[in-house]
């Protein structure tokens, strides 16, 4: 089973990806993560793309469906990926059709994280990471048992460069010309299901739980 799971930045993409991935034994791919990564470890990659991430902006289309497609390429005959935060863009959705076709494979389901605006900010401008584990939490809505502490492995929390409110504001504007036509793109081909992304994480993901299962 293949999956996208798609929304604005802040939807909760991340938070539950690394649960459903878990519950349906997917692999996780996100570019953010892997490009995140990049940088911190000082590869070309991340050299080139730190500027477009520090403001907000997508990294070129060719970087980031090189990036997938190699991930893509490692995870053949394993029971399916879960995409999140790729594609963003048309060329994108039209390079994984081709990258799944060529491993004789398809998009399964495309779920829709749809929560207002507002709602997004406040979860970018508070999310914190650990810098070890790369898990993440909220100030507000998720924090850990420690300030600045990841409960799960002890590594310290921080904020990313690209979650204050100006550098949000802007992903979300990327976000409306860039990569909202995918919704309009994945409907037509019968695969999206939207999703309400309001309210706690484990209600999110109950419903993206029975979405994904009703679906595969
Ligand atoms: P995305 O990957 O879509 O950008 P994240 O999964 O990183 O979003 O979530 C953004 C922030 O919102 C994080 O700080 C996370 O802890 C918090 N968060 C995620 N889901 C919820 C939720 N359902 N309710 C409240 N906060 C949430
Ligand atoms: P995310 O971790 O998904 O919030 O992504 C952080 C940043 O990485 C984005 O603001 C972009 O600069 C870059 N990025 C992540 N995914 C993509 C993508 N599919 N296409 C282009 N840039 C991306």
């Amino acid at each position: 089973m293949n999956i996208v799971i798609m929304g604005p930045p802040g939807a909760g993409k991340g938070t539950q990806a690394v649960r459903l991935a878990e519950r349906f034994g997917l692999l996780h791919l996100s570019p953010g993560d892997l490009l995140r990564q990049a940088v911190k470890d000082g590869t070309e990659l991340g050299r080139k793309a730190k500027d477009y991430m520090d403001s907000g902006r997508l990294v070129p289309d060719d970087v980031i469906i090189a990036l997938i497609g190699e991930r893509l390429r490692e995870a053949r005959g394993g029971r399916g990926v879960l995409l999140d935060g790729f594609p963003r863009t048309l060329p994108q959705a039209e390079a994984l059709n081709r990258m799944l076709a060529e491993s004789g494979q398809k998009l399964d389901v495309v779920v829709n994280l749809v929560l207002p605006e507002e709602t997004a900010v406040r979860r970018l401008t508070g999310r914190r990471v650990c810098r070890r584990c790369g898990a993440n939490y909220h100030v507000v809505y998720n924090p850990p048992a420690v300030e600045g502490v990841c409960d799960l492995c002890g590594g310290p929390l921080y904020q990313r460069s690209d979650d204050t409110e100006e550098t949000a504001r802007a992903r979300l504007e990327v976000y409306r010309k860039e990569t909202e036509p995918l919704v309009a793109y994945y409907a037509a081909r019968g695969l999206l299901r939207d999703v309400d992304g309001t309210g706690g994480v484990d209600e999110v993901f109950g419903r993206l739980a029975e979405t994904v299962g009703l679906s595969a």
